[in-house]
């Protein structure tokens, strides 16, 4: 039997930490482990659709505006509907800029902060992972991916200013948790751009460990700094692809590890409560 789909929501409330970029690496790495996977575009801008080669994605015809659209609706969605197949081995649901009206349509929807789950609740169970890519906010979209999630990976910029940004965060996870998502936890936070040639990304790096390694994960893995990994996003490619041997593909090839280690570990922990 197939094991239960893990839900992953990559989020920060703050711009450029690399969610985007590790919901493409990690989900095209989990899928190079023979893993089905499904990536979905929460963010209105639609940066993911874009950097798995769809270039224009004002032109797509479903997307994930208009299956939230249905499941708000009740109307009836197809098996399948709207899921792109992308060339590396992934699925994909897109989105674009209509998202952003969406967000403001939930405030008087019933059942506001549970539209996304219901919604991959179906959807989910022909996949192994699935991965949330969030948009820079807090607001509904956020809160439903968190909603939908069972755990979130919290990409940080080693830099002291998204190192405080990160307590909001936190607080808004343990909310979420309490009022409307018991099961989720906190994958880890994964420390992006990292440049190690500078004594003051070591520090932010330890300045992390330090401050929340104690009760939060803190991946082994970092995610060096390099324009290798900011080329991709136009190029329609995961940076296995674009440069394979590079040290950004070598990370995120270990990121993708210690994520399928986890899920292992929680397995076996799980298996041995039943007994
Ligand atoms: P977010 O989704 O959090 O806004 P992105 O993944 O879009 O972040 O990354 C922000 C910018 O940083 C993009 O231009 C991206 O190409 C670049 N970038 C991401 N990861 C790296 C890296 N490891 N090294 C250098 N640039 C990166
Ligand atoms: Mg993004």
């Amino acid at each position: 039997m197939k094991d239960k789909p893990t839900v992953i929501c990559v989020v920060n409330q703050k711009g450029g930490t690399a969610k985007t970029t590790t919901v493409e690496n990690l989900g095209i790495g989990l899928a190079r482990e023979g893993k089905k996977v499904l990536l979905v575009d929460t963010d209105p801008q639609g940066s993911l659709t874009i950097s798995l080669g769809y270039p224009r994605p004002d032109d797509l015809e479903t997307t994930l505006f208009d299956l939230l659209n249905k499941t708000i609706n009740e109307d009836a969605i197809q098996p399948a509907e709207g899921i792109l197949h992308q060339q590396e081995g992934i699925d994909l649901i897109p989105a674009n800029i209509s998202l952003a009206g969406l967000e403001v349509a939930l405030v008087n929807t019933m059942n506001r902060e549970r539209i996304l789950k219901q919604f991959l609740e179906p959807v989910k169970k022909d996949y192994d992972y699935v991965l949330l890519d969030c948009m820079p906010s807090l607001g509904m979209l956020t809160v439903n991916a968190l909603a939908a999630a069972d755990t979130t990976l919290i990409p940080v910029q080693a830099n002291y200013l998204s190192a405080k940004g990160l307590e909001q965060l936190l607080q808004t996870i343990n909310k979420v948790k309490r009022q409307i998502n018991p099961k989720l936890r906190i994958e880890g936070i994964l420390l992006t751009m990292v440049d190690n040639r500078t004594n003051y990304a070591k520090e932010i790096s330890s300045l992390i460990r330090d401050t929340y390694g104690g009760h939060i994960k803190v991946f082994n893995t970092e995610i060096p700094r390099s324009v290798r990994a900011a080329e991709i996003s136009s190029e329609g490619k995961s940076i296995f692809l674009h440069d394979p041997k590079g040290k950004v593909a070598e990370a995120y090839q270990k990121l993708t590890k210690e994520v399928q280690a986890n899920a292992e570990k929680r397995r076996k922990h799980q298996l041995e409560q039943l007994r």
